[in-house]
């Protein structure tokens, strides 16, 4: 099943360049009404595009075992065992279009984007399915594949906030693609094996009850991509947002380094420098991607984020998407810092590890060919992402580091750390947002946690 989205996206990409070739050479088989041709004309043609397409992999595959015979350097660490201890996907992100009263969309110019149909099929779901089932069915399937992974347990759901408009409301003008907290704390309270993180953009007018909302729901983080929300991370009026999450426990996931997933991005507020202020406020900040693309100042931003974590020792740094092929050799360069050892933590960018920008062919300079076709051959994403990272030389203190990270969120009632139990929920037909109400009721299990410190935050406003 989870090969079937990446070979319909590359099977497209295939089908449109044949058919380029196709009309290039006017054969009769092109659908875009090109001249017509005899069939003996036509079948010339068609052997001469094969064959020009054959000449074409040999030569390519001869040039690379050339270039690989000489440049072929082994991976960036020596691989190590996976842990003991289960592994937490960190970072994955959810979408939908509103269908079934979800709340969230997707700006028409990103539907129409030709990044929009291998995104929704990495989902392994396609517009019309939800459409019919509601946006919850995308994070069913995506709860059935980490239920399918043999090494992650579980995986972090990401909402998504918007573009804030004055006077601290959705701007749905300026948002591209819109994932509710209500949305994710829902569904994700359904299924044992995901995690909700929240995304609050802090220039809302009631970002502190939504922040505060959001830990009552079982957000076990936040999650900001200031460069597509338009914000400055650095800006003091940020402070009461700052000292709320510390107060909560919360750790902020924050992209940083350039972002090129939407059409567009303020790429200044990806700097990991703006972070600072956050930082020195005692916020547990991740920055997602460890900011290994792009500069700030004339300076490459990974160089700005290992000064920051040589000074503060909450910031951590994610390893996802560094595998993808508009990233290579941004893991290594995270994996050889030595300000950030000990502080990275695993995490997959799913749904792109599942899109064609992912493959472990793509590290034929680093990895043997058998392992590289062996890791190709693993059909479950994360199975697929964490045997080629563990390959690559990620180490197991790197995919155990998102549990141990948000087992200081995840206190059950009774004051045990479980980072596998969620303390609100004991089977999947339990979903948390009823033991809050009970909470605040007087009743229920949660009664006498951090659950009753916190202001209820109604829906019907700011949206
Ligand atoms: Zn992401």
């Amino acid at each position: 099943m989870f090969h079937k989205s990446r070979t319909l996206a590359l099977t497209g990409i295939i089908a449109q360049v044949t058919e380029w070739r196709m009309h290039e050479t006017g054969t009769e088989a092109c659908a875009g009404g090109c001249r017509g041709d005899s069939r003996r004309g036509g079948g010339r043609r068609w052997a001469k595009t094969l064959a020009t397409w054959g000449m074409g992999v040999v030569g390519a595959g001869v040039v690379l075992a050339g270039v690989r015979a000489v440049a072929f350097r082994g991976p960036y660490r020596p691989p190590a065992p996976l842990p003991s201890e289960p592994i937490i996907d960190l970072h994955c992100h959810a979408a939908g279009l509103g269908a079934g009263g979800s709340g969230c969309f997707v700006a028409d110019r990103l539907r129409s984007n030709w990044r929009f149909k291998p995104f929704l099929a990495a989902y392994d779901v396609t517009e019309a399915e939800l459409e019919r089932e509601g946006d919850g069915l995308l994070i069913r399937r995506l709860a059935e594949g980490v239920a399918a992974s043999k090494s992650v347990r579980a995986a972090v759901v990401l909402a998504m906030d918007g573009v804030m408009n004055d006077r601290g409301e959705l701007d749905r003008e300026q948002t591209e693609m819109y994932v509710p907290n209500e949305f994710v704390a829902r569904e994700t309270a359904r299924c044992t094996n995901l995690w909700f993180g929240a995304s609050i953009h802090p220039g809302r007018r009631d970002a502190l009850e939504r922040l505060d909302w959001a830990a009552a729901h079982g957000a076990v983080l936040v999650k900001w991509i200031p460069s597509i929300m338009r914000f400055d991370p650095a800006e003091e009026r940020w402070v009461p947002f700052y000292e709320r999450l510390v107060f909560h426990g919360l750790p902020l996931l924050t992209h940083t380094g350039d972002e090129r997933a939407f059409t567009g991005a303020v790429d200044a507020y990806g700097d990991p420098e703006r972070l600072e202020l956050a930082l020195r406020l005692g916020v547990t900040v991740i920055a997602a991607h460890a900011a290994a693309q792009g500069e700030n100042a004339g300076e490459p931003n990974l160089a700005r984020l290992r000064r920051l974590m040589a000074r503060h020792p909450n910031l951590y740094a994610d390893i996802s998407a560094l595998t993808q092929v508009n990233r290579m050799g941004q893991l290594g360069a995270a994996l050889e810092a030595g300000e950030c050892a000990g502080r990275l933590v695993y995490g997959t960018d799913y749904p792109l590890i599942h899109t064609p920008l992912m493959s472990p062919w793509f590290f034929l300079m680093r990895l043997r060919v058998a392992e590289c076709a062996r890791l190709a051959a693993i059909a479950n994403p994360w199975d697929q992402d964490v045997g080629l990272k563990q390959a690559l030389g990620v180490s197991p203190d790197v995919f155990q580091r998102a549990g141990e990270l948000l087992a200081r969120r995840r206190l059950r009632p009774n004051g045990v750390r479980d980072p596998m139990k969620p303390y609100c929920l004991s089977g999947p037909s339990l979903p948390r947002l009823a033991n809050v109400e009970s909470s605040k009721a007087g009743g229920g299990g949660t009664a006498g946690t951090q659950l009753d410190l916190l202001t209820p935050y109604s829906t019907s406003r700011g949206l």
